[in-house]
């Protein structure tokens, strides 16, 4: 999960193109939407396309199809689509933090929500957390919903760990919120959170750093290539490391900082200095 930039395409002027191209199926069966349209994105703004507060313009099930069909395979009139997949591949996954993207997502999702398909600020890349999270919007209880990462600016606070328990070469590996009960948008990150991160490879991915941390830290944490005396020392090192991850994949909730995040807890940190710090320990072997 990520709070990333909002996209500058002219969504509206896109519309109105798309509209007026007569060499697609579409033409001239979506012109009479496109003041319709046009609102319908600028009252999306207004409300940062909060779930409960966007109105829903009903569109018949022709123009529906129509713009799913766009969507699929964008024409020129709608190459931001095709940019937005491809220029988006390597960053983190803004929806569940994982190290890739590769797709789009329909944060309103197009069968419900048909008329903000082809909607760029509706678009938002993740990777195959995607097709976990199919249509799923909104909790039973107030204020659970998913986060919307061009709008909820508390993805850009930490608020994901790992938690290791039971200390060894394979640990109990959890995630965790790391946000008190009294966050004033507690209700939508834990939904967030149970709903999108939990349903992903996440556990496995800390699990396989863990083990690979266990037999050669260096390969996780370069810092962690020497011994280390003390416990502080360790701490400063790790949190240097998490810095560093926060600053490269532009965000504190990228599986890779939810690792260090994990080492970070007083009890791990106890754990790994003292293998760090045993004396005659040849540099960079194995923790156990
Ligand atoms: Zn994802």
């Amino acid at each position: 999960m990520n709070k990333v930039q909002l996209p500058a395409y002219d969504d509206s002027a896109a519309f109105d193109k798309l509209s007026k191209n007569n060499r697609l199926g579409s033409y001239p069966q979506l012109q009479p939407l496109v003041g319709t349209v046009q609102a319908s994105y600028d009252q999306y703004m207004a409300v940062n396309g909060a779930p409960t507060l966007v109105h829903n313009q009903p569109i018949s099930a022709t123009a529906a199809a129509f713009l799913k069909g766009h969507y699929a395979s964008p024409p020129t009139d709608l190459e931001h689509i095709t940019k937005m997949r491809e220029s988006t591949e390597h960053l983190v996954c803004p929806m569940c933090g994982s190290m890739h993207s590769g797709t789009l997502d329909h944060y309103l999702p197009k069968n419900g929500f048909p008329i903000f398909s082809v909607f760029s600020k509706n678009l938002v890349p993740a990777c195959k957390c995607n097709s976990k999270r199919k249509e799923t919007l909104l909790g039973a209880n107030p204020g659970e919903r998913v986060l919307h990462p061009y709008f909820d600016d508390c993805l850009g606070e930490r608020l994901v760990s790992a938690r290791f328990e039971d200390l060894g070469e394979v640990p109990r590996v959890s995630v965790v919120l790391m946000i008190s009960n009294t966050h004033p948008q507690h209700s939508a990150i834990n939904f967030h959170f149970r709903s999108i991160i939990q349903r992903t490879a996440v556990v496995r991915y800390l699990a396989d750093r863990w083990s690979s941390l266990f037999r050669k830290p260096s390969r996780v944490v370069r810092a962690l290539a020497e011994n280390i005396a003390t416990q502080d020392q360790v701490q400063a090192l790790l949190e240097e490391e998490r810095d560093a991850l926060d600053d490269l994949h532009k965000g504190k909730n990228n599986w890779n900082s939810i690792f260090v995040s994990g080492l970070l807890d007083p009890i791990v940190l106890t754990w790994l200095a003292e293998r760090l710090s045993m004396p005659g320990r040849v540099p960079d072997s194995p923790l156990g």
